[in-house]
């Protein structure tokens, strides 16, 4: 555990070092200032009005359109959206996308979480966990009997991306294969991703999509809205508020099956727009590119800092994992940028090291990561001297 930091050494960050926004925290995570600006303008016609009318059902209209567009669905797919956050759609999936029995690659936190709601479940079969260290990540491994690949583009909690790929040798699910859903809360706009891998691809609106928690989106497959409708035809109980058959039949009226937070399908709309305008998945993720290469260059370079992931193709370029010399306080570290307006870039607390964790989403500014980074080494200076 990194200890609760007290005191604070007086060192003084001059201020035109400082970046222009100081959040880099890994979900919830930057807003744009502009955004925020729009809602304030339409705030008067569109906060407080009903979401089964026009005004609400033509802004998740269009963030379904602009998905579609954004990852360049196939005929077929949908868009789905619900309350809860992906904490519950983890749940749903358990209820409604899982038949029998799942594999899940387990690799942190987040990865483990989905893992232990399915082995919690009383209906299914004991799931299959492929675990590995904390820094990297397992590979999935088809196998008879599996009839979900639970995989997660991007590992918050340890900075670890993967590839997503349906498994080796799988036979596709209209082929009697397993879907494969991935978690990409924090992955999702900002890695790339080619939609015939998956079959269901769910995230949250406060890491990539600059908006605030408690929704939950996910694209779905012809294959995973078949099984959808298989489980719901079961004698299988579902409560209805984790029915995904329910959340999909809302969704293609432009609706939620119950009120969802009106702010956070403005600000997630906004941000979307903003990728879609300025071409798509190559603008959103080339800005996390950009960032990461900063990032990571500099850590490299620096005789204190070292990426806390080994292998160069698993960094995340979404969120950043620096291990910290012993002989530098990442917490005191963290304590001095937060006192500058520079917050949020304390390690996941369960990892326990001695580390710095800096998001860099589509939203981050790659000068501000590069500010950051020459903050670090002032600080970091200032404290050895
Ligand atoms: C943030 C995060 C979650 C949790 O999302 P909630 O919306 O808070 O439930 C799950 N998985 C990953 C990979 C995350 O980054």
């Amino acid at each position: 555990m990194i200890p609760y930091v007290t005191d604070i050494p007086d060192i003084d960050i001059p201020s035109h070092m400082l970046p222009g926004d100081g959040r880099f925290g890994s979900g919830p995570s930057k807003v744009r200032p502009v955004a925020v600006e729009a809602l304030a303008r339409a705030a008067g016609g569109y906060l407080g009005t009903s979401h089964r009318q026009r005004t609400v059902k033509s802004v998740v209209e269009k963030v379904r359109r602009g998905w579609t567009e954004l990852f360049g669905l196939p005929d077929g797919y949908e868009v789905v959206l619900g309350n809860g956050g992906t904490t519950c759609f983890w749940d749903a999936a358990t209820f409604c996308l899982i038949e029998h029995r799942s594999q899940h690659l387990s690799f942190g936190e987040f990865s483990s979480k989905f893992a232990a709601a399915a082995v919690a479940a009383p209906h299914l079969c004991e799931p299959e966990i492929v675990s590995s260290e904390v820094g990297t990540h397992p590979t999935a491994t088809a196998r008879e009997g599996i009839d979900l690949y639970a995989l997660t583009h991007n590992e918050t909690s340890t900075g670890v991306m993967m590839p997503i790929r349906r498994p080796e040798g799988a036979a596709l699910p209209s082929d009697g294969g397993g879907l494969v859903a991935v978690d990409a809360t924090s992955g999702a706009g900002g890695l790339p991703v080619d939609p015939t891998q998956f079959d269901a691809y769910y995230f949250a609106p406060q890491k990539c999509f600059a908006s605030d928690g408690g929704l939950w989106l996910a694209l779905l497959s012809p294959s995973a809205q078949e099984r959808i409708a298989r489980i719901g035809a079961s004698d299988r109980w579902v409560p209805a508020f984790l029915d995904l058959s329910i959340a999909l039949e809302n969704s293609k009226l432009d609706q939620t099956y119950n009120t969802p937070a009106l702010a956070t399908l403005f600000l997630l709309d906004d941000q979307l727009s903003w990728f879609n305008e300025n071409g798509g998945l190559p603008f959103s993720t080339g800005r996390c590119d950009r960032s990461a290469e900063i990032l990571y260059t500099w850590a490299e370079g620096s005789d204190f800092a070292t990426p806390f992931v080994r292998r160069e193709q698993d960094r995340s370029h979404v969120v950043g994992t620096i291990d910290l010399d012993a002989s530098v306080d990442a917490a005191t570290v963290a304590g001095v940028l937060r006192a500058h307006g520079i917050v949020d870039t304390e390690p996941y607390r369960k990892l326990g090291r001695n580390q710095l964790r800096i998001a860099m989403f589509p939203a981050v500014e790659p000068d501000d990561v590069a500010a950051l980074c020459a903050c670090i080494n002032h600080v970091v200076g200032a404290l050895a001297s």
